[in-house]
């Protein structure tokens, strides 16, 4: 008796394991199941409140967005980005520069293109703490992949996305922040450690220098001007071809993906 009740209790344990793996993994009904990965992706769509608006460098202002009602903001992982319905009714796109175990704002950064179409301008000059927006999102069409090592490469605000991703990454990463002068580089006193390399102390930027200081397999993740990324997909399979290489444009080519993770090997 002592010996046959665990007996029976293991079998039945069996049979339930047996059935759970019939339902689970022969049918698959997860599969039927409404994809919540369809909701993290695209994000939500919310009324939020501007709280501040602060100077970050020339050009460049940080604005501070809050649930009208205090409550906790959706969560968000290093890379995401938003999308601002302005006033005006454009809609553009910023990436969230802030701490995201800080659920209770959002923080993105502008700077302002004084020959764009509108939008930068229409932050700088009209928005005020106050103003209720329409905000889409957090998006997630940058991911941030687990990798062992990781080389950022920022190009002028090209750091808004690399910055939660290179504090996230700790040691396991490096950051070269490019821009034109320190002045024009918001958050230097957020990136300690990094490289940080204006244009106007050290001429222009050599990209297979600067990709040669990734180890082989890192993940290398390239944010700016489109030239620059340009530069990074020509450079990275000649200088280091096992690394992957991750991008994200301000602006999607037709028939490309804002963001894009590929591996260096296809740019041979
Ligand atoms: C996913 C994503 C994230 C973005 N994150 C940021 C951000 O964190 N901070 C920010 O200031 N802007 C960011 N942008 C750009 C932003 O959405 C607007 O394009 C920008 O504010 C200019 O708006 P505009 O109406 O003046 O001109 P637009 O008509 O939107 O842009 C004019 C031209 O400038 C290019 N451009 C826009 N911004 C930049 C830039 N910073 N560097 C180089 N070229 C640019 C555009 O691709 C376009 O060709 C992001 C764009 C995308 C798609």
């Amino acid at each position: 008796m002592g010996t046959q009740v665990p007996a029976r209790g293991f079998q039945m344990i069996g049979t339930a394991v047996d059935v759970c793996r019939s339902i689970f993994v022969a049918h698959r009904p997860a599969s039927l199941l409404p994809h919540s990965k369809v909701l993290w992706h695209s994000g939500f769509n919310r009324r939020l409140v501007v709280a501040a608006i602060r100077r970050k460098a020339v050009d460049v202002v940080t604005v501070i967005l809050v649930d009208p009602d205090g409550d906790p903001l959706p969560a968000w992982l290093p890379g995401a980005h938003l999308e601002l319905s302005l006033p005006s009714g454009r809609r553009r796109q910023y990436s969230l520069c802030g701490d995201p175990r800080d659920r209770s704002a959002y923080r993105i950064a502008v700077r302002l293109m004084p020959h764009g179409n509108g939008g930068s301008i229409e932050i700088h000059e009209s928005l005020r703490s106050g103003d209720a927006l329409r905000v889409h999102g957090p998006r997630h069409t940058f991911p941030f992949i687990d990798a062992e090592e990781y080389l950022f490469v920022a190009g002028g605000m090209g750091i808004t996305p690399l910055l939660p991703m290179a504090q996230a990454a700790g040691r396991r990463g490096n950051l070269v922040y490019i821009g034109r002068s320190r002045e024009s580089m918001p958050f230097l006193d957020r990136v300690p450690g990094a490289v940080i390399r204006p244009d106007d102390e050290f001429g222009t930027p050599d990209m297979e220098e600067i990709l040669a200081r990734a180890n082989p397999h890192a993940a290398v993740y390239v944010c700016g001007p489109t030239p620059m990324q340009e530069a990074a997909a020509r450079a990275l399979p000649r200088v280091n071809p096992t690394c992957t290489l991750h991008l994200e444009r301000y602006s999607p080519t037709r028939g490309t993906p804002p963001s894009e993770a590929v591996p260096s090997r296809p740019f041979h």
